[in-house]
């Protein structure tokens, strides 16, 4: 039953593609030409719209600024070898942006009306996708109420919308991580698992006082004991110990994550073995002074991999073995930017091709 969705576009006079240089791209803060939006309103989505990139209006009641109505998702439009341009996993993005809606009060967005609009502003778009290793065109869906009113409860009136930008190498260097045991990222029963804002917003400041102290990104712990791992920084973060692959369990606290489910498939399909349990922070840190902690990454669209240095806990910094030796991230990395440039076959399904 495929419902075909009329969308309007009013296309730009002069794009502002003369702004990019694909060799030195600051992380989001040049955005392609067009935008996509759509407003829920009298219960449907409805006036949907590709126009250019610009500031747009709320009511200073609007409640999303007040009390965090709003949910994101994140994923990327890479060059593909003939020249075209392949969007990786779009319809697991539309997916997980409705079971984050649902935890907000937010009403789903038909995925159909999701992949239509992705692929038309993405067409129209596509001389923004870069063409260099590293670069990618980043996709940002959003979803956010407009309601004018101060009262709390769900909202009536929401926006969708669809802003894109070119995108270089996420961390430049492995990262050095600690292990955060008085802050929280998520608790049971909490929006852990949801792309909500407002878990972003919490964030910032345990990973400032990190910062401080010289971490460049924090690992969470579970909320109740502090003796789990979780995630690390806005990734799902995964361990090679013994030549097996460690990472936790999606839950109500992780985030489910489309490259962690990426990795996973990947690595089963190479006949590696894989333990999904709850990772123990003692586990990790006596395979570290064991010498067997032989790799650690953080697994997530904007870096893909993202590899740990050093991993801080309590009053010590544990020294994993250097990134050139480790094997196995680094064939996940070449196997998925291979797999997004179209140079080795997509088995999988994972490629949407505009
Ligand atoms: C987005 C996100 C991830 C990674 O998800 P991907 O689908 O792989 O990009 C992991 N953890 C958190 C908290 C996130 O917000």
């Amino acid at each position: 039953m495929k419902r075909n969705f009329d969308i309007i576009t009013k296309a730009i006079t002069q794009s502002r593609i003369d702004a990019l240089d694909e060799s030195n791209i600051p992380f989001g803060k040049l955005y392609s030409d067009h935008m996509f939006m759509a407003d829920f309103k009298n219960g449907e989505w409805q006036d949907l719209c590709i126009v250019p990139y610009e500031n747009i209006s709320v009511s200073p009641a609007n409640t999303t600024l007040h009390y965090a109505i709003t949910v994101f998702e994140g994923l990327k439009a890479y060059r593909n070898e003939e020249g075209g341009v392949n969007i990786f996993r779009p319809d697991a993005n539309a997916k997980r942006l409705n079971i984050s809606a649902e935890r907000m009060c937010i009403p789903p967005v038909p995925e159909e009306l999701f992949m239509q609009a992705l692929t038309k502003l993405i067409k129209l778009d596509q001389a923004w996708v870069p063409s260099l290793p590293n670069t990618a065109l980043y996709i940002r869906p959003f979803i956010f109420a407009t309601d004018e009113f101060i009262g709390i409860r769900p909202s009536e009136n929401f926006r969708f919308m669809i802003i894109t930008c070119p995108v270089g190498a996420y961390y430049t260097k492995p990262v050095n991580v600690k292990i955060e045991t008085q802050y929280s990222r998520a608790v049971e029963g909490g929006t852990g698992y949801a792309k909500a804002g407002g878990n972003y917003g919490a964030s910032l400041y345990p990973a400032r006082q990190a910062k401080a102290k010289g971490f460049d990104q924090l690992i969470w712990t579970d909320a109740k004991t502090h003796q789990y791992i979780e995630e690390s920084g806005t990734m799902n973060v995964m361990f090679v110990i013994d030549g097996k692959l460690l990472t936790a369990p999606t839950s109500g606290t992780i985030l489910k994550g489309i490259t962690r489910d990426s990795v996973l498939t990947l690595a089963k399909s190479w006949g590696l073995e894989i333990v999904e349990k709850p990772v123990a922070v003692q586990e990790i840190i006596n395979a570290a002074k064991e010498g067997r902690l032989q790799e650690s990454f953080g697994v997530g669209t904007a870096a893909t991999i993202a590899p740990i240095a050093t991993i801080g806990f309590e009053e010590d910094i544990y020294e994993l073995p250097p990134v050139e030796t480790r094997e196995l991230s680094m064939k996940i990395l070449k196997e998925l930017t291979d797999i997004r440039s179209g140079k080795v076959s997509d088995t999988n399904g994972w490629i949407y091709k505009i």
